[in-house]
């Protein structure tokens, strides 16, 4: 730290300031210029002199290191990597996906939950029990029982959970319950509670407080850094703006700036920080390209009947799809734990398989082949001009395709296959009346004026 005295600080007021830094067990290093003196303040938490801003004589106090220690990156270089249960977060382990429903309403729906997210590749589950609603008449989550149905959903499928703690008188019945306490982002300016869970032998999901500057969200994680636990994942979920278009504003450029001030891992809550669900999966793409350590994401059995923020639960589907995009462009990558080593016997019965794989797929080209060159036989007999496709069979078609029961292809999956196949068809009737058109018009100019009638 730096004190700039005034040019005309007298020689009492000098000294008096740095009576003041040594007071505190500090050192005052002096720099005597022609018109003014500078002090350069040396020791452990300086901030505790911050105060001499006010003594007479001080111009200016600047600080020159970070406020927060134990969270930054200037004192720890190696970044942190979390334990959530066996679940590692941050440091280069691969981007986790936390999810699942905002609030527990009942075990049906948060073990449904549980077993569709991890099927998608989910690592930890998360689910309200405690909900700091902005009104009071609003569903107030189920207290212990969620945290009772959270722990049990949890233990059924594996997955470690997290959930939301609003009161340090849950700390112990948290650590109990669930794997990781989350302080949300209404509570993250509650120092009582912050202390609280940096007692906790718990790691902790720190969300940002809406309101919150990134260095008061880092001062928050010196809380409970400060308080003797070392595992805090930051979570941005997004600030207030002047933008009402979306619930929030997710912050994005939190993600590099924060690793450049931190070792801490980071989670981006896309579904907060929107608050729309056609809107969560793109802002998940995006803090899945900038860095993040991780993602949270709420997903409901039934987002219109969610008994809170029905607005940005994806469905079961939608996760999925979300799942398979971040699969798609390799930011998931399957955990090296899951891919079970294999029996003696694998090998052979694996190659058996995919040798008639590999001659289904040979006779589905041939099908292909076949019906492509069907589809433009059609487009040739009829005449030109008109479009080869008839709508009401190729609807008939996807009926069908759709009503097949006992498949192992869902509706949706065999309609998208029905799809691609007919409008590959419809694609090579085209280009096949176009070269037709072609040649028609070269004849027509060969043949000289008058040849069209
Ligand atoms: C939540 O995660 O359900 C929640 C209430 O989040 P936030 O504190 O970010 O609003
Ligand atoms: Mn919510």
């Amino acid at each position: 730290m730096i004190v700039v005295m005034r040019t005309g600080a007298t020689g009492q007021e000098i000294d008096e300031v740095k009576k003041t830094i040594e007071e505190h067990s500090l050192e005052a290093f002096l720099s005597v210029g022609e018109e003014r003196t500078v002090i350069g303040v040396v020791g452990p938490d300086v901030e505790r002199v911050e105060h001499i801003h006010s003594l007479p004589g001080v111009e200016q106090v600047i600080r020159v290191s970070k406020p927060y220690k134990l969270a930054s990156r200037e004192h720890h270089p190696d970044r942190t990597r979390v334990k959530v249960g066996s679940v590692e977060i941050g440091a280069g382990a691969p981007l986790r996906v936390m999810a699942g429903p905002c609030s527990v309403e009942s075990r049906e729906q948060v073990s449904a939950t549980a077993r569709w997210v991890l099927r998608e590749g989910a690592s930890v589950l998360r689910g309200g029990a405690f909900k700091p609603r902005t009104s009071p008449y609003q569903f107030q989550g189920l207290g212990i029982e969620g945290l009772e149905l959270l722990a049990e959903a949890g233990a059924g499928t594996g997955l470690p959970v997290v959930s939301e703690v609003t009161d340090p008188s849950q700390v112990e019945i948290f650590d109990q319950h669930v794997d990781m306490l989350q302080v949300g982002s209404r509570n993250m300016h509650n120092f009582v509670l912050l202390r609280a869970v940096g007692q906790s032998r718990r790691p902790v999901l720190l969300k940002r407080g809406f309101g919150a500057t990134i260095e008061e969200w880092l001062m928050a994680a010196e809380y409970i850094l400060s308080s003797g636990n070392p595992n805090v994942i930051l979570c941005e979920r997004g600030i207030r703006t002047f933008e009402p278009s979306t619930r929030n504003t997710l912050d994005l450029t939190a993600v590099p700036v924060l690793r450049e001030l931190t070792h801490l891992p980071i989670v981006i809550d896309p579904s907060h920080g929107t608050g729309h669900r056609s809107l969560v999966r793109p802002m998940a793409l995006a803090a899945a390209a900038v860095g993040a350590d991780g993602l949270i994401i709420e997903v409901h059995p039934d987002p219109p009947r969610a008994r809170s923020d029905a607005d940005q639960s994806l469905s079961f589907p939608e996760f999925g799809d979300l799942m398979d995009d971040l699969r798609r462009l390799e930011y998931l990558r399957e955990p090296v734990a899951a891919v079970a080593p294999p029996s003696v016997a694998a090998p052979v019965e694996l190659e058996r398989l995919r040798d008639r794989i590999d001659d289904v797929d040979a006779r589905l080209a041939a099908l292909l082949e076949e019906r492509a060159h069907l589809a433009v036989a059609v487009q040739q007999t009829r005449s030109s001009g008109e479009h080869g496709h008839d709508v009401a069979r190729e609807r008939a078609l996807l009926e069908r395709a759709a009503a097949s029961e006992g498949s192992v292809l869902s509706a949706q999956e065999r309609e998208m296959v029905f799809g691609s196949i007919l409008r590959a068809s419809r694609s090579a009737q085209r280009r096949s009346s176009a070269a037709a058109e072609k040649t028609a018009g070269t004849q027509v100019a060969a043949a000289g004026p008058g040849s069209a009638a």
